[in-house]
C-alpha cells in the first residue's frame, strides 16, 4: 500500500484528505466527493486490490469484515431507514478507481 499509485490507497494513508467517518486498522469508510444519493459513503478495505476477480481467502476474509461492519456504520450515517450497496467492477459497470470498493447511498428513497 505505501508505494501504491492508488487514489484510495493514498486516502487510506491520510495522503490525501477525505470527511472520513469511520476507520480502523483493516478498512475505511468516507463520504463520495461527489454524491450520487443524500447519503454516499464508500468503504474501502487497506489492503489494495483491483478486483472481485482477485479474489483469495485473505481478501474474503476482509471482505466479510467489512461487510459485517457496514450495517452500523450505515445506520451511524443516516441511513436508518435502508440503504444500497454498490461494488462496480470495471468499465461497463463504470469503474473509475481500481480499488476494490463499496458503494453505500441512502439517506433517501432511491430510484432503481
Ligand atoms: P467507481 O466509479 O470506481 O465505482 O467509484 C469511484 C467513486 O470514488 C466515485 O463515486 C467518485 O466520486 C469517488 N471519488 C473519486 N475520487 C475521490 C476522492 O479523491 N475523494 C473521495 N472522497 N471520493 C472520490
Ligand atoms: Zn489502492
Amino acid at each position: 500500500m505505501k508505494d501504491c499509485n492508488c487514489i484510495f490507497c493514498k486516502i487510506a494513508d491520510g495522503k490525501i484528505p477525505s470527511a472520513k467517518v469511520y476507520e480502523d486498522d483493516r478498512m475505511l469508510v468516507f463520504k463520495d466527493i461527489e454524491p450520487k444519493a443524500k447519503v454516499h459513503l464508500l468503504a474501502i478495505g487497506k489492503d489494495h486490490f483491483k478486483l472481485l476477480s482477485e479474489m483469495d481467502s485473505e481478501r474474503a476474509e476482509l471482505l466479510s469484515y467489512m461487510f459485517s461492519k457496514i450495517p452500523q456504520i450505515a445506520e451511524q450515517n443516516g441511513c436508518k431507514n435502508g440503504y444500497r450497496l454498490v461494488i462496480n467492477q470495471g468499465d461497463d459497470a463504470g469503474q473509475t478507481v481500481f480499488h476494490l470498493h463499496i458503494h453505500i447511498l441512502g439517506g433517501e428513497q432511491l430510484p432503481w
